[in-house]
């Protein structure tokens, strides 16, 4: 312990107060709004640093402005590049995040089906929340779910459990707040496939193929809060209830490029550039094995002892939300204060379940999961 003991007392030029803890050299592993990665976060500052004063920076100048438009342009070209998107699809920019898409999927789609039913997997609490969402607009039925075991796992889904006249089948690719994520998405399902792909979006690779429609909020993968990146497949466009307000229906999107009204500019430029930065690192099966070196580092030394208790079921466990407990729980505010003074900081688990979360999304470097999984070594030698 001690490797950030040096770093405490620094103290700025002229005397100003030290800069806080945690300031350099320090790993966040909060679960969203998440790190970004270092290369993004030094393009970033250099364009408000180019154009400091100037009025002329990315989130100064029109949404129409062919320097946004280039960068928008870009954006969808590169998402379509990393991920093989089919032709057929879609990329939208969607004001609200991903739970305004929990409204916006049904409003879209419920219409489809003569009866207003939709399939939900219900594996943990955004699940849950998108059902209870889809359920203002018809009937959200649960095919499947894992709260019996405390969303420990991904059910089995048998598609014939998903209602024959569904107009869509919802899952969560990826669960935040349990730590669990799919490895085999439902094959076979009459029903379009819905994917909310918050939490592992671009950390792996994904047939957007199988899916209707695929969303993510920015936050975890992909840069700042309060969007959400859409992909939609063309033929699903079109049925929105007509009480759909104009701005989540896909179709105006679709048509308008993002640009019925403004975009949230800052959160499309960020996106450009994790993504050149992705293809920087020699495109998405080059991340998706990083994430996986990640994750087994952190899961070997948690598996090393009986001092933790990894929570989720060993087939699906989550990549990027990697939730433990202490065995002996009275350890575990002394565990995240230790953390804290190391550098490492985040790491408390969701309020609904407590324990610790160590969110490694791409951002986080290997070396921060190096200084983590040294840190539970000594942690458990020390106090185990
Ligand atoms: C974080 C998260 C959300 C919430 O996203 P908002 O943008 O805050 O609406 C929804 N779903 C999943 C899977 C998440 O991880």
């Amino acid at each position: 312990m001690g490797r950030r003991q040096a770093a405490g007392n620094r103290r700025g030029a002229s005397g100003t107060p030290p800069e806080p803890r945690g300031a350099r050299d320090a790993y966040n592993f909060s679960a969203g709004p998440a790190t970004l990665p270092r290369p993004v976060a030094r393009r970033v500052r250099e364009e408000f640093a180019a154009h400091a004063g100037d009025g002329a920076s990315i989130v100064e100048i029109s949404h129409k402005h062919p320097r946004f438009t280039g960068v928008l342009d870009t954006t969808v070209a590169l998402y379509r590049e990393l991920t093989g998107l089919p032709e057929d699809h879609h990329v939208l920019f969607v004001h609200g995040g991903a739970r305004m898409q929990c409204a916006a999927v049904p409003l879209n789609l419920i219409g489809r089906s003569p009866t207003r039913t939709a399939g939900y997997v219900v594996t943990g609490l955004f699940a849950q929340q998108a059902q209870r969402e889809g359920a203002r607009y018809g009937t959200a039925v649960t095919v499947a779910g894992s709260e019996g075991s405390g969303f420990d796992r991904i059910p089995e889904v048998s598609v014939r459990d998903c209602p024959a006249d569904a107009a869509f089948l919802h899952l969560t690719s990826n669960n935040t707040v349990y730590g669990t994520r799919w490895n085999d998405f439902p094959r076979d399902c009459p029903a379009p496939l819905v994917a909310d792909a918050t939490s592992d979006i671009l950390s792996r690779r994904l047939d957007h193929g199988r899916f209707g429609i695929v969303y993510a909020g920015f936050q975890k993968n992909l840069g700042p809060a309060g969007t959400a990146l859409v992909t939609v497949r063309d033929d699903l466009l079109g049925h929105a209830l007509p009480e759909t307000p104009r701005l989540l229906d896909y179709a105006v999107h679709a048509a308008s490029k993002s640009l019925d009204n403004t975009p949230n500019t800052f959160a499309v430029f960020v996106l450009s550039l994790t993504l050149e930065w992705i293809r920087d690192q020699g495109g998405l099966a080059a991340v998706e094995r990083t994430n996986l070196a990640k994750a087994r580092l952190l899961y070997e030394e948690l598996d090393r002892t009986a001092f933790y208790r990894p929570t989720a079921h060993p087939d699906h466990r989550s990549v990027t939300n990697i939730v433990f407990r202490l065995a002996d729980e009275s350890l575990t505010a002394e565990f995240l204060e230790r953390a804290r003074e190391e550098g490492l900081l985040g790491l408390a688990g969701h309020r609904l379940v407590g324990g610790v979360r160590a969110s490694v999304y791409n951002g986080m470097p290997l070396e921060g999961v190096r200084a983590l999984a040294d840190f539970l070594r000594e942690f458990a030698r020390v106090r185990g």
